[in-house]
């Protein structure tokens, strides 16, 4: 059989690492549409019947609701729909390469409809063109009452998987098995999106804004992907998978390297001690947080323990072994809960949140908390009962007045005083933080910062707020910078009010894992940073080698620049003079991706 012809992609590289995988295409749903063998043909070709007929009844009944609200000649769509139904000869089609490929239903009738909307799209006449998202609608209805009885299972699947989306909800992360995803390639996505972060923490290579790959690439192919650079190969020759070999070995071996880095206590040469703890979402990212020389988690992202749940949410139970397995696995340091930062990404089944027009400024983060109080309540009782088990701090997302915060601490004295009146209950206490992420926050830090024990900056949603740039969105991914003179006179404006205050302010985006910037953070008076685990041996070593000094003065130089740009470029020279080692694909990552507006 000839071999496919190789297409290259070029995207942007968010998660570093080569790696060669075949596809497991995902449609819009997050769904894996497979292909499986059926044994019995005809029980299948009968299933599909069954679905067609389901569909129908659907659409009659639909109809005819349709007709009693707003008369029958808005419903001729719905015509339109029930007509395709009865297509016998696309039924005919379907059922004969069920019968013929012992094939199931899903796998055949995802091909054939990809085909005819192919096909559509690809008409002169724009009326017809547009017809593809009613063959979209049908097909999405029948596979909907296919999968009722045979929901998708990850146990049937090979272990080099690369998944191709659109998107993806980082909510899948949650109910896959990680274990078999090489790697990640999609269509849309920027580098602070949470999909981009977790792909990092769990070292999956991920590509991300790579447009229309989808219509290229069926599950199953092969797929050469590169982190590092952002190239996607979709079957890629012999010729090349072999000149990636000595890549693909060598990310094969990275752990084992960073792992071994751990050597040092944190501290900046002639400086304080530097405490550089891991920001984390799934409990088995601990192991590696661990061997990574992480002081703690500086920020764990409850939401996962939400996401995707069968019954919702986690019980107070669950969330308390959850809460307890952290703090006692990393005793003697500290472990900070964030709170539940639901609502810019979809948290709950059925969900009304689902449908906010602009989620990452809606009902999200601490808002949400407080107007759904009973399940903050049994978070915050699922959180001060593990305190006894270790070093517990909880952390609020999203404040952007002080109110929120008066709010949860009198709901967090209820839930105490209710839980101290249990006899034989015994709690610690627990440092209470606030997230400064929202531009208010920053302007209105000291009458935040005097009411909680310590600050965590998220600088993923400041860069976001302050520049108003959807972290999410590839079209403005060149605008998120990182290094943007309003950005870096926040951060200078929150050292200083922390210094003053005696606040430990901890940097918990994603900027404190690349290592100029974690020096300019040390020289701006940060001494706490929280990341990626896999960054921390990098980050440790780079700080032994820089003097504080040095970082001081590069912060004033920094300071004083006037775009992003320069700033980068300024600073990726500054540092380099000063280590010993080589950070040359680091230098790459600073200018492409922090500073990429030229
Ligand atoms: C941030 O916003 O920087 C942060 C640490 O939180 P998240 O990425 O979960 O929004
Ligand atoms: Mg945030």
């Amino acid at each position: 059989m000839a071999s496919k012809p190789e297409i290259i992609f070029q995207g942007s590289g968010v998660s570093p690492g080569v790696v060669l995988g075949q596809a497991l295409k995902l449609d819009s749903h997050n769904r894996a549409i497979l292909r499986i063998h059926v044994d019995d043909a005809e029980a299948e070709a009968r299933r599909f019947l069954r679905a067609i007929e389901a569909s129908k009844e659907q659409l009659e009944a639909l109809k005819s609701r349709l007709e009693e609200k707003v008369g029958s000649e808005h419903s001729i769509i719905l015509d339109a729909h029930l007509l395709m139904l009865e297509d016998r000869t696309l039924n005919e089609e379907i059922l004969t390469n069920i019968r013929e490929g012992h094939a199931n239903a899903e796998w055949v009738l995802t091909q054939t409809t990809e085909r005819l909307v192919r096909a559509y799209e690809s008409l002169d006449d724009e009326y017809f063109r547009e017809r593809h998202s009613d063959i979209e609608n049908i097909a999405e209805r029948i596979l909907l009452n296919l999968s009722g009885d045979r929901p998708f299972s990850w146990d049937s699947l090979p272990g080099d998987l690369i998944i191709v989306s659109h998107d993806f909800n980082p909510s899948t992360f949650a109910v896959m098995d990680v274990q078999k995803v090489r790697g990640l390639v999609l269509e849309s996505g920027g580098r602070t999106s949470h999909t981009a972060i977790i792909s990092r923490g769990l070292r999956i290579p991920a590509v991300m804004g790579i447009r229309e790959i989808l219509d290229s690439v069926v599950t199953g192919d092969r797929l050469l992907l590169n982190g590092d650079d952002g190239q996607v190969v979709v079957n890629p020759s012999e010729a090349r998978i072999e000149s990636m070999r000595g890549q693909m070995e060598a990310f094969g071996s990275s752990a084992e390297y960073a792992s071994s880095q751990t050597a040092w206590t944190a501290q900046i040469k002639n400086g304080s001690p530097v405490s550089l703890r891991a920001n984390t979402e799934l409990l088995h990212e601990l192991s590696a947080a661990k061997k990574c020389g992480a002081e703690g988690i500086g920020m764990f992202r409850s939401e996962f323990l939400f996401f995707g749940h069968p019954q919702g949410f986690p019980s107070t139970e669950e969330q308390y072994s959850a809460y307890r397995k952290l703090v006692q696995e990393m005793n003697p340091y500290p472990v900070a809960i964030r709170t539940l930062d639901a609502g810019s990404e979809k948290v709950f089944k059925n969900d009304y949140l689902a449908n906010q027009a602009n989620p990452s400024m809606g009902l999200r983060g601490i808002r949400l908390s407080l107007r759904a109080k009973k399940v903050f309540s049994e978070q915050i009782e699922a959180i001060l009962r593990a305190s006894c088990d270790g070093k517990m701090e909880m952390v609020l997302p999203m404040v952007s007045t002080v109110e929120e915060i008066w709010q949860t601490k009198t709901l967090i004295e209820k839930v105490r005083a209710d839980l101290l009146r249990i006899p034989g209950v015994k709690l610690d206490p627990v440092p209470l933080g606030v997230m400064i992420e929202v531009p208010a926050a920053v302007l209105s830090l000291e009458v935040l910062a005097k009411e909680v024990d310590f600050l965590c900056v998220g600088t993923n949603d400041l860069i976001q707020y302050m520049l108003a740039v959807d972290r999410g969105n590839p079209h403005v991914a060149y605008l998120f910078q990182p290094l943007h003179p309003a950005v870096l006179q926040c951060l200078k404006h929150i050292s200083e009010v922390a210094n003053k205050l005696n606040k430990p302010a901890r940097i918990c985006g994603e900027i404190s894992s690349n290592p100029f910037v974690a020096v300019l953070l040390m020289g701006m008076g940060f001494r706490q940073l929280s990341m990626n685990p896999l960054s921390i041996p990098m980050i440790r070593r780079v700080l032994h080698e820089i003097p504080l000094d040095s970082a001081q003065e590069i912060a004033g130089k920094v300071l004083t620049l006037a775009t992003a740009h320069e700033i980068g470029k300024y600073l990726t020279e500054a540092v380099s003079r000063l280590l010993k080692i080589d950070l040359a694909p680091y230098v790459r990552e600073i200018t492409d991706k922090m500073t990429n507006y030229e």
